[in-house]
């Protein structure tokens, strides 16, 4: 048998979260945020299975191009727009939609533009899809509120550039629903659409998955408006005071490992590397198959939670590369070969990420590549045969 350490990727609680916004905000279109390798769950195998998303959103035009390769036919949109002028044939070529929110991007599409009319090499009649990005208080992307509007008309005036321009934005502090930021920037959003006074209203986006769960003035009941959902899509709460559960959200990944080793320590016994947990009595230990080299987080504080055969044990001694181990006092009838859960199904992944000091999103995006992905439909802790294999 194989080493035991695999994350089920459950699609339909995927499709099921999907829908959830749907329901929270109908009047958007959706572009499903799949980037960092869908969130750790495998990129295109994210993709095919939310068909029904309106487009797809990455990082990178390595991923872009997984996905087109990959047979995905939908809008794809670079959420940091391109680096460097060599990406923007493979924008064109690959009928990527771009965010462009510095300078050089626009130069360089203005650039590409002229040597067109001029006669370039280049193919005039693909025109690139782009979205301004306004920088409305987070300080990292995007032309700040007073530069929009000249910005707007350099943009129309690229004949590059596809005549609708969508707006957006990005929240900073939506993960917390009495923080008055959110409002803030929304004002300032408002402003931004006023000040650059298009003939037509353009189509806009602000709403990350906090902003499509608990900020509904951030979905601006529009039908050119696009939310961008990413975490909540993965059956993770967004909110730092709550949970998935309050919001109708399922886990998509499991992450899963089996029992190695149970030893009958004795008291006094130091456990694991640098011997900074000691058995307070004679108890058993269990050794499972999973560690940092696996994205099993190494800060993982004593007393992290783990689940074995569906009940909780707490973490003991040091995360290693491979293995971690646990109290298996409350478990007694704990054996080699047993299942254990480190989060998902029945333990979700933002009570480990506490423990751990950080968060859902960054546990999902760190499991490595030699944990198994395996997919399936209904969700089951035992998992014996209704999963099909499938990695990749
Ligand atoms: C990652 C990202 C999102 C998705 O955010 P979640 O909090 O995961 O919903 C949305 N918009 C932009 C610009 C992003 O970079």
């Amino acid at each position: 048998m194989s080493r035991a350490a695999e994350a089920l990727i459950d699609l339909d609680a995927l499709k099921a979260n999907l829908e959830r916004v749907r329901l929270n905000a109908p009047d958007s279109r959706i572009v499903a945020v799949i980037k960092a390798n869908g969130y750790g769950h495998g990129l295109s195998r994210i993709a095919h299975a939310l068909t029904q998303a309106d487009a797809f959103a990455v990082a990178s035009i390595d991923e872009a191009l997984e996905l087109r390769n990959a047979g995905i036919d939908h809008p794809l949109l670079l959420l940091e727009g391109f680096f460097g002028d060599d990406e923007l044939a493979l924008v064109r070529q690959f009928r990527l939609s771009i965010v462009v929110h510095q300078e050089y991007q626009l130069q360089a599409l203005e650039q590409l533009s002229q040597s067109t009319a001029t006669g370039g090499s280049v193919d005039a009649g693909v025109t690139i899809p782009v979205w301004l990005k306004i920088d409305t208080g987070m300080h990292r992307l995007g032309f700040r509120p007073e530069q929009a509007a000249a910005v707007y008309v350099r943009l129309r005036q690229c004949p590059l550039v596809a005549p609708t321009i969508t707006l957006m934005t990005h929240l900073a502090n939506a993960d917390n629903r009495h923080d008055d930021k959110t409002a803030d920037q929304v004002e300032l959003f408002n402003q931004v659409e006023t000040a650059i006074a298009a003939p037509t209203e353009l189509p806009n986006s602000m709403a990350n998955s906090a902003g499509i769960l608990g900020w509904p003035q951030t979905h601006f009941n529009d039908h050119s408006t696009w939310v961008r959902p990413g975490i909540m899509l993965y059956g993770v709460s967004p909110f730092i005071d709550s949970s998935a559960a309050d919001h109708g959200l399922k886990p998509v990944m499991t992450l899963r490992s089996r029992l190695i080793a149970v030893n009958h320590c004795r008291a006094g016994d130091a456990v694991g590397y640098g011997g900074s947990w000691s058995c307070p009595e004679d108890m058993p230990v269990g050794v499972v198959a999973i560690g940092y080299g696996d994205g099993y987080p190494r800060a993982a504080a004593a007393a992290t939670p783990v689940l074995i055969n569906g009940q909780r044990v707490n973490l003991v001694g040091r995360v290693s590369m491979d293995m971690i181990t646990v109290d298996l006092r409350h478990c007694p009838k704990a054996a080699v070969g047993d299942e254990v859960v480190l989060w998902g199904n029945g333990l979700p992944v933002e009570e480990v990420a506490r423990h751990a000091g950080t968060i859902g999103y960054e546990l999902l995006c760190g499991v490595t590549g030699r944990v198994r992905r395996v997919t399936g439909g209904k969700q089951s802790v035992s998992g014996k045969h209704d999963y099909q294999s499938k990695t990749g």
